[in-house]
């Protein structure tokens, strides 16, 4: 079954009936927030969204996104290329108190009437975008410093040793016995 092109935005009610399905692309001009973050070579997101209800009658958009990003590698702090797919399986439902009752396996997406698909693709990618990203172990290294390394870890580790000293917790629980003497 061929797919209709993406529209902006959708009759929920409409499409639930027909069991629509839409796929296409979008481009960073439509998705501002993940601009900075989609690949220069190719800054596009491939989305396909099925709209139905499943065998409890609730309302559901089944999403499926794939897209190439540029992140910093946390390691050599360059540019790493990843593919970024997710696959979300969203309740359709018009207020907070009706998304509390949807059960495991249905992320809520709050909707009345119609659904903004350029906007939901924009915050599923970057929900789905990863905290920390890595080049693949043994491909690169960090950086060489240009100073020479101070032994900062060093002074890091002594300041938090002074800060846990027993007797400085001891000291405290001794006042605390006098006052309650007092
Ligand atoms: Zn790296």
């Amino acid at each position: 079954m061929s797919a209709a092109p993406l529209p902006n935005r959708v009759n929920i009610r409409k499409a639930v009936i027909r069991c629509a399905k839409y796929s296409g692309c979008l481009g960073s001009e439509h998705l501002p927030q993940l601009a900075a973050f989609l690949d220069p070579a190719n800054p596009i997101v491939e989305i396909s969204v099925e709209f139905g209800e499943n065998e409890e009658g609730r309302q559901f958009a089944a999403v499926d996104m794939e897209a190439r990003v540029v992140l910093e590698c946390q390691r050599c702090l360059q540019p790493v290329h990843c593919k970024l797919k997710t696959s979300s399986r969203l309740g359709l439902v018009p207020d907070d108190e009706q998304a509390l009752q949807l059960p495991a396996g249905l992320e809520p997406l709050i909707a009345v009437d119609e659904v903004d698909l350029w906007e939901l693709a924009g915050e599923e990618l970057a929900l789905a975008l990863p905290v920390v990203a890595y080049h693949p172990e043994g491909e690169c290294e960090p950086p060489k410093s240009d100073r020479p390394d101070r032994s900062d870890n060093e002074e890091r580790d002594s300041t938090e040793q002074a800060s846990e000293n027993p007797f400085s917790v001891l000291s405290a629980l001794l006042d605390s016995g006098d006052t309650k003497e007092k």
